[in-house]
């Protein structure tokens, strides 16, 4: 897998978002563009709920997509006290929630790229049309692909200088596209590329935490 982006700290992320408002990471209290930061929210039963699409009504509070930061709101009481309630969320639940909420969106935006036609799918056209000199804004290669096909798509993509990320299986990426499965997705330059692109660097880290 290409990693050329994946070390890129969060706060230089925000350079091409001027604009973006700033938040407060109440783990690290860093100041960064809301844009790259999980919300908060009290619900209505006083449940300390993620607000990932940053959509629900009420007084919010704001971490970084990082573990450690969550950890260290939690352990601190940051985010009850902040919302002014609720019960004490523990790190590994909120962070099982993002888990889930990054897939979700990942797969989402990956849907919504194909209903714009932004999406060329299937390893062998795929590899076809890296080969011509096609370029893509990214790859997804499915993790189950087998080793001698998945270790071609990413020389490909690595030739290409293209980002391609193994995640999710060849069924769930069929699914996404209306076929019965799909190894390899590409996607063309734009903003749906890099909104994946996000997602699956999100993605990234539950690897390195549970596992590492
Ligand atoms: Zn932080």
């Amino acid at each position: 897998m290409k990693k050329a982006r994946s070390k890129i700290h969060q706060s230089d992320q925000g350079n091409d978002d001027k604009h973006a408002p700033q938040r407060t990471c109440v783990g690290c209290r860093k100041s960064l563009d809301q844009d790259l930061l999980v919300r908060y929210v009290l619900s209505p039963q006083g449940e300390v709920v993620v607000d990932y699409r940053k959509k629900l009504p009420g007084r919010g509070v704001y971490t970084c997509f990082d573990y450690e930061c969550i950890e260290s709101a939690v352990k601190r009481g940051q985010l009850c006290r902040s919302l002014r309630g609720g019960d004490r969320p523990t790190a590994s639940e909120l962070w099982q929630v993002l888990h889930a909420q990054a897939q979700c969106r990942a797969l989402d935006l990956i849907g919504m790229a194909r209903k714009a036609g932004q999406v060329v799918s299937g390893t062998r056209q795929v590899l076809t049309e890296l080969q011509c000199g096609k370029e893509f804004g990214l790859l997804v290669r499915a993790a189950d692909l087998s080793p001698t096909i998945a270790e071609k798509v990413d020389r490909a993509a690595n030739r290409s200088n293209v980002v391609c990320f193994p995640v999710f299986s060849k069924e769930l990426l069929g699914s996404l596209l209306g076929k019965s499965e799909r190894g390899v997705v590409a996607l063309k330059y734009g903003s749906l590329a890099v909104a994946i692109q996000n997602e699956l660097e999100r993605l990234n880290k539950f690897a390195g935490e549970f596992n590492g």
